[in-house]
This record gives C-alpha cells, structure tokens and sequence, in this order.
C-alpha cells in the first residue's frame, strides 16, 4: 500500500478519499485553491499544498501545480476523486510520466472512453448493447445522412463525440430539421469540446437511467457491484440516486453485469468504473462509461457493503480484488439525496456561510459532507455540498429512513435544495419507482 497520496479534488469526495486513507494507513496531502483553505479534509490532512486562486482553471485544473504539489511532499499517488481532472487523459499520463500512480485507469482507456464514437465501438466489440445508430463520423454528406436517419427511425439525437455534462446534443424529430441540427450541432460541438465530430443514434422517448458499478484489478479479474438507478434528474444532473434499480430482476443484473465486467476485461480496464445505461421496454442500451469515482456510489457500498474508495487505492497498488463475483451480494435498498446550496424552486446556486449546521443519525443513514458550523460555501465551484443516504431492509423503509433524515437535518444560513428532495420522497409515482428520466422535470412543470 501507498505510504502518501495526494487528493487532487475538494468538498465530499475529498474528504471521503480522506476517510479510506486513514483507514488504510495512508498519509494524505491536501492540495487547494486560495479559497478552500477551511475545507475540512485540508484541516484534517497530514500536510496541505496551495494551488493556486480560486478558479478551477487556475488551480484544481492546473497540472503542473498538483504534479508539484506530489514532487514538494513525496508523495507517492494522485487521487483524482470526480469531475475536474478526473477523466483528463493528459493529466493521467503526465502523472505517470512524473513517476507517480494515477488512481485510476490508464490515459489510453480514458481517451478511448472519453471518445463516444470510439467507447460504443469497443463496447460493441465486447457484447454491451448499445443505443442503435451509425457508430461513426457523420459526414457532410446531407443525402446520405438523410437516409441514415431514416433507416434508425425518427426521433434522432446528433450528438458530440467529444461531448459531456449532458451539453452537445440535439433531437431530432422530422426529416425537415436532419440537416440544420447536424450543422449546429457539429458547430457548437467545435467550439464547446474543440471538435467538431458527431454521430446519430436512435432518440429513446421514455428511457431510465440504469447504470453498473464494475472493478477491474491489474491481474486480469473484473467485477460487478450491481446497478444504481438515476433516473430521477434535472437538466440532465442526477438528483436522487438509488440501488439496486426498481424493477430489475436478479437475471438481468446477473446478465448485464457480467458482460460489463467482461468488456472491462477485453479493454483492460483498471480500478472503479460505471456503464451507463439508458433502459426502455425491458432493453438495457449503453450510452457511456465513466472511468472514476461517482457522486453516487454510496448507494452500492450500502447494498454491497464493500467500500469502493479503499478498492481503488489498493488495485492502484497493485493489489488483486478483495472479493469475486460469488462474494458481491446485494442487501435491502439505498437512497441518496444530493444536497445541493440552491434555491429549491429557481435552483439558483446559494453560496454563504452556514450558520447551524446539525447532521441526521439513526439507523442505515449516511451522511457525506463537508460543510459544518461557520463553515462559508464558496461560489466558485458546484453547488452540491454533500449527500444523505439511507439504507434499509426494502425500498419502502428506506424512503421512510430518508424522510425521517430529512426532517432531522439542519443546514441554516444557506438556502439548499432539502425542501426539493422531501418532495421527491413523498411523491406517490416516486414511491411506485421505476419512473423514467423526464419525471422530475415533468413534476416541476420545466419539462
Ligand atoms: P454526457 O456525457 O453529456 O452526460 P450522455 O451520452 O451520458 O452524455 O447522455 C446524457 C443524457 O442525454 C442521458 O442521460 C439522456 O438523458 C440523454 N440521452 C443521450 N443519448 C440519448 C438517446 N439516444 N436517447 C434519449 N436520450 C438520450
């Protein structure tokens, strides 16, 4: 195991890096902006580095300052955590370059991944259904992508390869529009991702989002955890998680999850990822793979009771997978609620300064954050300030774990999204489960 790490991120996923590090006996070195000085995990960390000024650009996407930061402190690894430059291939392979383990995949499967042409394709390759469509450049050519459409079928969606965050796509719903949508597409797709290639594929009308937790060790084994339910979104960002999927039997599991773990084998996949999973009318269709760390794996280690963060830390270290497929065995039912400082109704991002913060308790809750008393949400980066999960024996008690949790907890000073989520755990569809990626939105009458 390490001896030092550094954590290259901020907020939650930081300080639970944190967390499996203490438990590991692994030294950690905090690297932060100017403005995170009173995170949390920078207080609790054995040494911290400063990065940099507040804007991301400028220090939590600055990589020849974190490279630093590993140099100054000898560390031995860099924990990428999610977002930032966590699916950044360069930055995988400068850290590799520098001497250090990246905590994750290696910069080749980041890229191929980070490529949506070139991820379906390997998925293809290696038995994961995906969305129907041409799995390749469109090209100019305006008769031939006419037809192309209609052989898939309206609707169509052009969509970036380069793209992410939901950004980078358009529907398509009459052949009248197929030309337009691919020029604008392809033009905002050059100045967003800078370039300028997309693909088509079958626009699904009434989807879920279902998607695996899959572990991959440098020995040549791969593993499921099972699948998570995040159909429950706005603009695209999740905004309740849960595990396992509503509606989903032990065969299906068993069959997409083994094929997933497969294609992590076939692609040489190493440490945590997720298959992503858009499900209509009992098919599950692929949509993409992150290779990292989610916001919502809490929900799996409830379920699974295997913590995934350690996992990580010991395959970088080249250790093989603590557990095989026979030992994963899913248990009762996981929410998450993404805790968010925003106005519940125009989601406006509500930075300050917590003045009473109180964390719920009781049995099967999980509470991740770093905010505490005194503790000023800074406006530069994502609003979302921590989760709140609840496990219990069955769906039905662990809605009601949630609810409890959420009466209990007190964050003042601050606006957030709490009075969002009890409505979404007393919603009546909500209880039935299963819904499909536009209900939330639909409820909120912005659909
Ligand atoms: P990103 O990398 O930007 O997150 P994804 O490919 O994961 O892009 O898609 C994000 C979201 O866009 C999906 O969760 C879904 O809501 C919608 N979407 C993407 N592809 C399709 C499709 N073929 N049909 C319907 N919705 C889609």
């Amino acid at each position: 195991m390490f001896d030092k790490i550094v954590i290259a991120n901020r907020g939650e996923i930081a300080l639970r890096i944190l967390r499996a590090c203490r438990e590991l006996g692994v030294k950690v070195v905090a690297v932060h902006s100017e403005a995170d000085r009173d995170l949390k995990h920078v207080r609790l960390a054995d040494e911290s580095v400063c990065i940099g000024p507040a804007a991301s650009a400028d220090s939590y996407l600055n990589i020849p300052a974190i490279i630093s930061a590993a140099e100054v402190t000898d560390a031995e690894a860099i924990h990428p955590g999610y977002g930032f430059l966590s699916e950044n291939a360069d930055f995988s392979e400068k850290v590799k370059q520098s001497g250090f383990v990246f905590i994750g995949p290696n910069a080749e499967t980041i890229r191929m991944m980070g490529d949506k042409i070139s991820a379906k394709n390997a998925m293809l390759a290696a038995g994961i259904p995906c969305v129907p469509g041409n799995n390749d450049p469109l090209s100019d050519d305006d008769k031939k992508n006419l037809k192309l459409a209609q052989e898939i079928g309206y609707p169509v969606i052009i969509k970036a390869a380069g793209g992410g965050g939901g950004r980078g796509m358009r529907t398509v719903h009459t052949e009248s529009a197929l030309i337009n949508a691919i020029t604008m597409t392809k033009a905002e797709a050059g100045s967003a991702f800078g370039n300028p290639t997309v693909y088509m594929e079958k626009f699904l009308e009434d989807p879920r989002h279902i998607e695996f937790q899959v572990m991959a060790d440098s020995h040549g084994n791969a593993i499921h955890l099972g699948e998570r339910d995040c159909s429950m979104q706005r603009r695209h960002q999740k905004v309740v998680e849960e595990a396992p999927a509503p509606g989903i039997s032990a065969e299906q599991r068993k069959t997409i999850g083994e094929r997933c773990a497969k294609a992590c084998i076939d692609i040489g996949y190493l440490g945590a990822g997720t298959f992503e999973f858009l499900y209509e009318k009992g098919e599950f269709y692929f949509i993409e793979m992150n290779t990292r760390i989610q916001v919502e794996h809490p929900v799996t280690e409830m379920v699974t009771g295997f913590d995934i963060v350690k996992e990580q830390l010991r395959i970088a270290a080249g250790e093989p997978l603590s557990l095989t497929q026979d030992q994963v065995k899913i248990t009762g039912h996981a929410i998450e609620c993404r805790l968010n400082a925003e106005d519940p109704r125009t989601f406006m991002p509500c930075p300050g300064k917590i003045d009473q913060f109180h964390m719920p308790g009781g049995p099967g809750i999980r509470c991740e954050t770093h905010i505490y008393n005194g503790y000023k949400v800074p406006p530069y980066y994502d609003s979302m300030i921590g989760k709140l999960i609840a496990h219990g024996e069955n769906r039905k008690s662990a809605i009601a774990r949630m609810n409890t949790a959420l009466s209990e907890i007190i964050i003042d000073g601050i606006k957030t999204n709490i009075p969002l989520q009890q409505i979404i755990m007393n919603d009546n569809a909500f209880a039935i489960g299963g819904q499909n990626i536009h209900y939330l939105e639909k409820k909120l009458g912005i659909y």
